[in-house]
């Protein structure tokens, strides 16, 4: 049994702390008292003065945290058997490729895909010349390419939950939760244009829902 754990644990990817008392803590406190108010709007918007980019990079990490969060509770119902191919929808289909070591895309289950897509983006989020956490350090001139690579791809993360696990997230009562952070994340990449509309053409109906509903 404890194998079996460890083994798990070795594949869980972590949430990125954000460290209480940087200025990026501040923007994400911020980001969650608006949206808390119910001013989705405003809560993606830029705050006055900031810097682009790290707002960029703050809310990115959090969309990580949610995401990484909101899958683990379903890890169980997503499997190779459940899963063989990672999938939103009957009409689209992701083959993983990272670009840089994997060039060639694999064809493979939900699981190892978003396996090798959250541990993706975690090595991107710790790399300190692409998300820099010491103050004065700027970010990258390639950082919003990079960001938009990200989201781009957790996209696909909420796309599958959505298409192949609604059901599971329903049992489980997380659907207020994963319709706000989805929300949320919409309503954030639309602002800024961080991810072309063709690619979240998965979930064209429900943005179209989401986004008239405020
Ligand atoms: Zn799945």
């Amino acid at each position: 049994m404890s194998f079996f754990l460890n083994l798990k644990s070795s594949k869980t990817v972590k949430c990125k702390k954000i460290p209480e008392g940087s200025h990026a803590h501040e923007l994400l406190k911020y980001s969650s008292a608006t949206l808390g108010s119910g001013n989705i709007k405003m809560a993606v918007q830029l705050p006055d003065g900031e810097d682009i980019n790290e707002w960029i990079a703050v809310n990115t990490v959090d969309f990580f945290n949610q995401i990484n969060m909101l899958y683990g509770t379903i890890t169980e119902y997503c499997t190779t058997e459940s899963c063989p191919v990672m999938s939103a929808g009957p009409k689209y289909e992701y083959h993983w490729a990272d670009g840089s070591t994997v060039k060639r895309p694999i064809k493979c289950s939900a699981p190892k895909y978003i396996d090798y897509l959250m541990a993706w983006v975690q090595e991107q989020l710790e790399d300190e010349n692409v998300f820099p956490s010491k103050i004065g350090v700027t970010f990258p001139k390639n950082f919003l390419t990079i960001a938009k690579t990200i989201l781009k791809r957790l996209f696909r993360v909420y796309a599958h939950v959505y298409h192949a696990h609604f059901r599971d997230i329903i049992s489980l009562n997380e659907e207020p939760h994963l319709n706000t952070s989805f929300k949320h994340f919409i309503y954030f990449v639309q602002e800024f244009s961080l991810i072309e509309k063709r690619e979240l053409a998965p979930l064209q109906e429900l943005i179209d829902k989401l986004m008239v509903e405020t």
